[in-house]
């Protein structure tokens, strides 16, 4: 009965915070809207502080402390009885693609506050720190260029960031360094520089990022919420190419060719097929090839091609898969380029490895989803996130996804409140069974 109770108890303290929620993404959807009708917040740019601010003024607001650290992450802190008790953290980014859609990131950092909030309202006083945090420029590859690995904010404050990045990646709308891109946006890039990091393995007992889905697995299974298993590691091929000849399509007898698009045509056919086979076996793995193209100042209709350009884009949960797929790449290229006569260079392959969501909280996620009724099912996540970065830390991390009825990174990204709430509560309750 007890139980019942308190879970009727934490379901009513959600709801009473529920139009904060929507008042919150309403507004900062508002003040950041651009003339495609879609919201753009660069990292480290105005419409990222402008979540931020809602995000101090809410939080100081329900009396949760707030502070930064030295990238800029915010910090909405629900006090433990002992400080020393590694903290738990839930959170994600308000910054966005150029033209993207309110919700991506936005969600889980709003949800993280109000499940603080949420903790605080029931008069709970957790052993650790419970905190909301709101991440810097995680979709910084949009607005950073030159040498960096991604994830600015996150790695900032774990420590993973190189202090090389600091000054090799570029602000494209400013052209301003990271460092200085940091300091203009008024903190203290010499800090993050110095170190020592804020947060660690030492003193984060686990984090959650809520986000909302960038697929349509959600919707077409018809629930509102899911577990992720893991964060897919990919393996990634920004300039492949296939050598061949250009000669007469008319004149050349067809085992005389150096055809380079038969050639990559057979190749993308071959890994397509085995990613098929992998995935009749059971396991995880999906496969694009984003660009694919052949030299229009050179190509014709009556020319046998001689050069295509390409890229691939592999990903999957198991390391155990994915590693071998990548010299499998290479081992089809050889053997299709030796009998067609023509020579691949799939170039520099970027390999990240799959980070696993924990097992633990994964149960404990499942657990809470069934007391309030939610259909949560499991499913890996395609996408790069902060929660990938608190893993590679050695940070024991997990996620929520919230349904998402329209597309991603696009103005027509939408999640119903509904959801959204359903998505609230259950990290309200997972993170009060941590508290
Ligand atoms: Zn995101």
């Amino acid at each position: 009965m007890r139980s019942v109770d308190n879970l009727a108890r934490t379901i009513a303290a959600v709801d009473a915070r529920l139009p904060l929620a929507a008042r919150l993404l309403e507004e900062l959807r508002a003040r950041s809207l651009d003339e495609g009708g879609g919201v753009t917040r660069p990292s480290y740019g105005a419409g990222e502080q402008i979540g931020h601010d809602l995000m101090r003024a809410a939080a100081t607001e329900a009396e949760l402390a707030v502070t930064t650290d030295a990238a800029g992450n915010l910090y909405a802190t629900l006090p433990g009885m002992d400080r020393a008790t590694p903290r738990w953290i839930s959170g994600s980014h308000f910054d966005s693609v150029p033209r993207g859609g309110n919700f991506d990131g936005a969600a889980g950092a709003v949800a993280a506050l109000i499940a603080i909030m949420t903790l605080r309202d029931l008069g709970i006083r957790p052993r650790q720190d419970m905190v909301a945090m709101a991440i810097r420029a995680e979709e910084c590859s949009s607005w950073f260029s030159g040498q960096h690995g991604g994830h600015l904010g996150s790695r900032a404050a774990l420590g993973l960031l190189k202090p090389s990045e600091l000054d090799t990646a570029i602000h494209l709308g400013t052209k301003r360094t990271l460092a200085q891109s940091i300091d203009d946006a008024g903190f203290d890039s010499v800090a993050v520089r110095r170190g020592p990091p804020l947060l660690s393995a030492g003193n984060v007992r686990g984090f959650i990022e809520l986000h909302i889905e960038q697929g349509p697995v959600l919707v077409r299974e018809e629930v509102s919420v899911a577990i992720v298993t893991s964060i897919r590691g990919t393996v990634r091929a920004r300039d492949a190419r296939c050598i061949g000849a250009y000669s007469h399509s008319g004149a050349v007898p067809q085992a005389l060719r150096q055809d380079a698009v038969l050639a990559t045509a057979e190749l993308i056919h071959r890994v397509e097929q085995y990613c098929d086979q992998l995935r009749a076996a059971g396991d995880d793995v999906v496969f694009a090839i984003g660009r694919l193209h052949t030299d229009a100042a050179v190509d014709s209709l009556s020319k046998v091609p001689g050069d295509v350009r390409f890229t691939i884009d592999l990903r999957c949960q198991d390391a155990n898969v994915l590693l071998p797929l990548n010299s499998l790449l290479q081992d089809y290229a050889d053997e299709i380029g030796a009998r067609r006569n023509v020579r691949f260079d799939l170039g520099k392959r970027a390999v990240a490895e799959p980070t696993a969501m924990d097992q633990a909280f994964r149960a404990v996620l499942q657990q809470q989803a069934g007391l309030l009724g939610l259909a949560a099912p499991e499913m890996p996540c395609g996408a790069g996130h902060d929660a990938a970065e608190f893993v590679r830390a050695n940070i024991p991390s997990c996620m929520i996804f919230v349904r998402n009825t329209g597309e991603s990174h696009n103005p027509d990204e939408y999640m119903e409140l509904a959801d959204f709430r359903d998505g609230i509560l259950l990290l309200a309750c997972f993170l009060l069974k941590m508290a």
